[in-house]
């Protein structure tokens, strides 16, 4: 029976995600539809829209992208890993867009982590998408203190903390719905995703926030007994 309810559970959610993807697909299609059609009927007002039109199609590219991480499960290799060193690839790798925006990107790991089990290419997905958040939380530069500390029954905890313009509670109650953005050009998909992932690693997500002050998304992971 449970079972059942759990499937039902999930069959109704996949329902929801869908609808919101066609919807948020049908948007910008509509539009490129539009333009082309006005394209065709007055060739002359081509340049016009052809920037908008392209817009429309990166926005589709990125929905697309985005929800490609999500469909993927079961190429997922999990396998042992240093968090030392994902978190270091992806300090890396973020470090040039974060100078871009003045901002500073500080990490510290305790020492003596244990290993953890997992697809460090989905965990690097996340990684990134808590990095990108909070660069875009701070428009005018500001700093990202990542901490990586062993915390209770073999668990070690990732913050990512920012001093940037923070969550307002109504946006805090609903974070991981699909498609919930505060961005002009947002997917609001990062977030879900995301929340995704750690549940496939068994692990746990947990953001506090203040607006005005700044936000700390904590991942709370299992490691692998030494
Ligand atoms: P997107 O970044 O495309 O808007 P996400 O799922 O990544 O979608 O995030 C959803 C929303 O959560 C954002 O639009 C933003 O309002 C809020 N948010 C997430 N992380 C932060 C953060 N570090 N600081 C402030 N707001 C955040
Ligand atoms: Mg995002």
């Amino acid at each position: 029976h449970d079972e059942l309810m759990k499937q039902a559970e999930k069959l109704s959610l996949a329902g929801q995600l869908a609808a919101g993807i066609a919807h948020e697909i049908r948007n910008p299609l509509t539009s490129v539809k539009g333009f082309i059609q006005l394209i065709a009927t007055a060739p002359s007002v081509k340049s016009q829209y052809i920037d908008i039109i392209q817009t429309e199609l990166d926005r589709i590219e990125l929905i697309v992208s985005e929800l490609l991480v999500l469909a993927k499960p079961h190429n997922l290799q999990f396998r042992e890993d240093s968090i030392e060193q994902i978190v270091q690839d992806v300090v890396t790798l973020m470090a040039p867009q974060a100078t871009l925006h003045a901002i500073e990107v500080k990490h510290q790991c305790a020492p003596g982590l244990l290993a953890i089990r997992c697809d460090s290419n989905q965990l690097k997905q996340v990684f990134i998408n808590f990095i990108k958040n909070a660069i875009e939380a701070c428009p005018n530069g500001g700093w990202i203190q990542i901490e990586v500390q062993q915390g209770e029954g073999g668990s070690i905890h990732i913050s990512f903390t920012d001093n940037g313009c923070g969550i307002p509670e109504h946006i805090l109650q609903k974070m991981g719905d699909p498609f919930l953005t505060t961005k002009k050009t947002g997917t609001g998909l990062g977030f879900m995703i995301s929340q995704k992932i750690i549940e496939n690693h068994q692990g746990q997500l947990h953001i506090t926030s203040k607006e005005g002050e700044g936000t700390t998304v904590m991942v709370t992971l299992p490691t692998v007994p030494a």
